[in-house]
């Protein structure tokens, strides 16, 4: 992640025109009138729809949207339904609206995992967590508990042959580590913050069946099993240990840890609007955010409103406003609403390495993700936040595209932030820039609900998330008439080729 270099400038638009809004419309203060031929469009965004579109995407039908998950299909389905209504067409290959990408799913089987001493279950299913090893255990095993240094202890062949290893490393631990190849457990529990805990991971990476069954769990439940074990509730509470410790139970843990693999194909939602002229509606302009989230974890769900179920609200009303307008874009339109962000962005990086129509007819990417509350944080009360977004990227390939958006904002009149927080590789637009596609990316700022079971429709601001569909519907209409934009000589935009 680039960590961002500007200063805290916020970049006001002088505008002093008090030709404004009357009733109707929900602009910031000092707004003016969108362009004639683009209104119709543009007032057809509503708060109301922002509330009811977003208040499905985060509902409990979809679990939180998490990709490899039930809820993520049933919101794609739904998704493309929403896009049909809106005039749109699908985009893939054989008129599917969906651009399938494949992936490995681990996942612990939380009904049938499970560690119990005597008679005391000590941990159910999920507590467990999974790592990039897989593998079955059902039986009975006594358990060392080990906390190690980069150093690690010396070992005989087969110190803990027959046995559980619970182990926490000051660094970084695999099924490869000397510990596990040379000790022999019969099971391993490694010890990571409760925070990187998931029972399942979804990613494109092979998985391999480990030589020995191998699962992760978080401080907070290995100290209970220490304690359990009668050692120490707080044994694996320190992370850097001055030396190596292992300390050996005689209390005998039955485990049964199933950790399930399968190869599953997860889509990329794609449409496409045709441009109204036809020697130009080969080149596009594309709109994307990414309709995934964290899905189901751990028996929570996180419901995403806000990451990113605000952004595939808004880009869901730009659809509207498009098929809405009766002067269509000259280009075509582009939408898509990616799988697998909180993966690594590996939708988008699919799309990019597959793209459905040349790249080099892309004319730009117009990215959202988080734009539905107010940022907040210590140092920033959300109250200050009510009209302000952060704009990234928007001069790094094209400062034409940056001025258009800025031309687009007289309408809007956010406050923008431009290019804090240093996010700029840390959505999908990232995908597109890398390929040296003018980009522009809207997001409303962190909060504490970020990557929060909270993250829920409670204080989302409807009224952010409609005006962000307003910007870029005004920005994508605009960029449709322009067609290519000139590309910044110099450093920013090479570092993007
Ligand atoms: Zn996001």
């Amino acid at each position: 992640m680039k960590s961002s270099l500007l200063p805290c400038a916020k970049l006001f638009c002088l505008f002093t025109t008090v030709a404004c809004c009357s009733d109707a419309v929900a602009q910031y203060d000092g707004a003016t009138e969108a362009p004639v031929r683009f209104r119709e469009g543009f007032e057809s965004i509503t708060e109301e729809d922002s509330e009811s579109l977003l208040s499905v995407l985060a509902g409990a039908d979809f679990a939180g949207r998490g990709t490899g998950q039930e809820g993520f299909m049933k919101a794609a389905q739904w998704f493309s339904q929403r896009l049909a209504e809106r005039g749109f067409q699908p985009a893939s290959e054989d008129d599917s609206w969906f651009q399938f990408l494949p992936f490995n799913r681990t996942e612990i089987d939380v009904e049938s995992s499970k560690l119990s001493i005597g008679e005391t279950a000590v941990l159910t299913g999920n507590d467990f967590g999974v790592e990039n090893y897989f593998g079955t255990f059902d039986g009975k095993l006594p358990v060392t508990f080990a906390r190690v240094t980069k150093k690690r202890p010396e070992l005989e062949d087969g110190a803990f042959a027959g046995r559980l290893l619970v182990v926490r490393s000051a660094t970084r631990i695999n099924a490869n580590d000397v510990l596990i190849v040379k000790g022999r457990p019969a099971c391993v529990f490694i010890v990571d913050r409760d925070s990187r805990v998931r029972s399942q991971s979804v990613s494109q990476l092979e998985r391999t069946p480990g030589t020995v069954p191998l699962a992760k769990l978080g401080v907070t439940m290995a100290n209970k099993l220490a304690a359990a074990c009668e050692i120490s509730d707080e044994f694996f509470a320190e992370k850097n240990p001055e030396k190596n410790q292992l300390m050996t139970s005689s209390s005998e843990a039955d485990v049964q840890l199933n950790v399930e693999h399968e190869s599953i194909d997860v889509p990329n939602v794609v449409a496409w609007y045709p441009g109204s002229d036809e020697s130009l509606r080969h080149e596009h302009v594309c709109i994307g955010a990414h309709l995934d989230h964290l899905g189901l974890q751990q028996g929570s769900v996180y419901p995403g409103a806000d990451d990113n179920g605000s952004g595939s609200t808004s880009i869901l009303q730009i659809a509207g406003a498009i098929h809405t307008n009766t002067h269509k874009p000259e280009r075509s339109v582009l939408l898509m609403a990616f799988c697998a962000e909180e993966r690594g962005l590996l939708g988008s990086k699919h799309y990019a390495a597959h793209p459905l129509r040349p790249l080099k007819d892309m004319v730009c990417m117009l990215n959202i993700d988080m734009i539905g509350r107010n940022e907040e944080s210590d140092k920033e009360p959300a109250s200050e936040n009510e009209n302000t977004i952060h704009l990234v990227g928007s001069k790094k390939i094209s400062n034409q595209l940056h001025e258009l958006t800025m031309a687009a904002n007289k309408h809007v009149n956010f406050v923008f932030e431009y290019d804090q927080e240093g996010v700029y590789n840390r959505s999908d637009h990232a995908s597109f820039a890398k390929k040296g596609v003018p980009i522009t990316f809207l997001f409303g700022g962190f909060t504490p609900h970020y990557h929060k079971p909270t993250d829920t429709l409670e204080g989302i601001n409807f009224s952010k998330i409609a005006n962000c569909a307003r910007l870029d519907y005004l920005t994508l209409m605009m960029a449709a008439e322009h067609g290519h934009f000139e590309k910044n000589a110099g450093d920013d935009a090479k570092d993007n080729q």
